[in-house]
């Protein structure tokens, strides 16, 4: 039995792993695909050769303290999670079985996708799914943010910090927050709702976006940047029946990264925090201390 499951190969699987690993747990991280999402870097035409601190360097050197330890990675779907008794029980795809007295959740969540043409071919080349992370990559230049939850609304101000055009494209009226009402009285966002995009444009890189607007006319936005944030999806089917997650799916921790079931803890895209790299390092080093503090209480 090990002490300590990890499910996840992303930001906060892999330094929870790393940090678990140090603390001498016998620690097992299971991921179908090393890395998460931080396999993905901006380039833009203008700013190739900038410094700036990708995702993947932040994470590498917690990924090279694994890279050697064969024993501790396993590539595998997990199909099932349960508690059993005073452990857990994890099976996966490929019909193993694994035990462990405690577990991270760190599986992320699912960007929803614009599905348009241009989208795939621009990701990195001005189309971007992380305003936390490439915002400040747009200096004086013009953007469009398509969404009208939270999220967008966060991106489209983050952006008209340093945009120079900021247009917030919702394809359903923005979510009311007090946010909603600051941008609507910002001069340099355009609030258009009801918006269908229909193209990112751009050979390269991101040019403009092809839009079909509220009265049906159709139009070409030049931008230098798509910013897609649109609902996302939690992954936390495995636990959702028995872990308290809100409405949205997204499972509900405390301070410590531990979820509402003992042993159990959660860190990155899976939960509420913001979904940035630098922070998910950071909850994944929490989350497994906590799972080592549990584990010296039992
Ligand atoms: C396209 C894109 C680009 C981004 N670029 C940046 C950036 O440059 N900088 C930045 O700070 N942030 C960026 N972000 C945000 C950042 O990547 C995410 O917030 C971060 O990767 C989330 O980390 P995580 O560990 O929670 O989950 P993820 O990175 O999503 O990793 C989840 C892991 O769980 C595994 N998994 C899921 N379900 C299962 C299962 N059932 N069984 C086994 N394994 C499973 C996956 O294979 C994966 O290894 C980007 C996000 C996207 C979508």
């Amino acid at each position: 039995m090990y002490d300590l499951i990890i499910i996840g190969g992303g930001p906060a699987g892999i330094t929870a792993a790393a940090t678990a690993i140090n603390q001498r747990l016998e620690t097992l991280i299971i991921a179908e695909r090393w890395g998460g999402q931080t396999t993905y870097a901006m380039q833009l035409e203008e700013v190739e050769g900038r410094e700036t601190i990708t995702g993947e360097a932040l994470l590498d050197a917690f990924r090279r303290q694994l890279d050697y330890l064969d024993f501790v990675r396993c590539f595998d779907t997990v199909t099932r999670v349960r508690p059993e008794e005073q452990h857990f029980v994890v099976d996966t795809a490929q019909g193993n079985r694994f035990e462990g007295q405690a577990l991270i959740i760190a599986t992320g969540a699912k960007p929803q996708r614009l599905n348009v043409p241009g989208e795939a071919r621009l990701v990195g080349r001005g189309l971007s799914y992380a305003a936390d992370a490439h915002a400040s990559l747009f200096l004086g230049k013009d953007v469009a943010v398509v969404g009208n939850g939270r999220r967008a609304q966060w991106a489209a101000a983050s952006l008209a910090r340093r945009a120079h055009q900021v247009y917030l494209l919702a394809p359903e009226p923005l979510v009311t927050t007090p946010l909603a009402r600051k941008l609507r009285q910002m001069p340099h966002v355009e609030v258009t709702e009801g918006v269908t995009v229909r193209e990112v444009l751009g050979e390269k890189y991101v040019e403009g976006i092809a839009v079909t607007m509220p009265d049906g006319q159709e139009r070409e936005i030049p931008v230098k940047g798509v910013f897609v944030k649109l609902a996302r999806t939690p992954n936390s089917e495995l636990v959702r029946d028995w872990v308290d997650c809100d409405s949205a799916g997204h499972i509900i921790v405390d301070a410590y990264c531990a979820t509402s079931w003992p042993g159990v803890f959660a860190a990155g895209d899976v939960t509420l925090v913001s979904e940035q790299v630098l922070l998910h390092i950071g909850d994944g080093a929490k989350a497994a201390i906590s799972a080592y503090h549990y584990l010296l209480m039992r």
